[in-house]
């Protein structure tokens, strides 16, 4: 078991997107969920005994804790750890699937700014670039055009066109 060695400084007082608001104005910073964990006091734990081998990383309200396994993409580990920040916030128990989805919810909101997506828009209408350009995971792309996305129009509520999420690969 090792404490993640992720230094962080006093807060910056900056607004942070999806911490203090989901304002998205020039000024404000992009979601960093470790500094998000770090803030609200959560450690971090890296090991690989998850309690499931598909797993890769869960949240002990037993611990106050979350558990994140070793050797995770960049995406994945940002994605991770700002699912599992909303099951802190809710003291989630794993009671089940709506658990589930609003910790899914709440991170690709924190994680996916508007902003970010109009100024993609000039490069890329393909939800996987966006994705990688985000460094976001691809499911954590499509919950996000799942949940904030006219189903119609592929348009992204005050964000740009996006092709559908079906283009992605599982
Ligand atoms: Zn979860």
């Amino acid at each position: 078991m090792a404490i993640a060695p992720r230094c962080v400084g006093p807060r910056d007082a900056t607004r942070m997107y999806g911490v203090d608001g989901f304002d998205d104005e020039a000024d404000a910073r992009d979601y960093d969920p470790w500094e998000h964990a770090a803030g609200l006091g959560i450690p971090i734990i890296f090991r690989d005994d998850l309690p499931d081998p598909a797993m890769v990383a869960c949240y002990s309200h037993v611990h106050r804790a979350m558990f994140v396994r070793t050797g995770l993409l960049t995406s994945v580990e940002r994605c991770a750890i700002a699912h599992e920040i909303v099951h802190f916030e809710h003291g989630d128990l794993g009671a089940g699937a709506h658990e589930e989805d609003r910790a899914d919810r709440l991170a690709a909101r924190r994680l996916i700014r508007p902003r970010r997506l109009r100024e993609l828009a000039t490069v890329t209408d393909d939800p996987a670039v966006v994705a990688l350009e985000l460094g976001v995971t691809e499911r954590t792309m499509r919950t996000y055009l799942r949940t904030h996305c006219d189903t119609d129009t592929g348009r992204v509520k005050s964000g740009p066109a996006i092709r559908q999420a079906g283009t992605i690969a599982s």
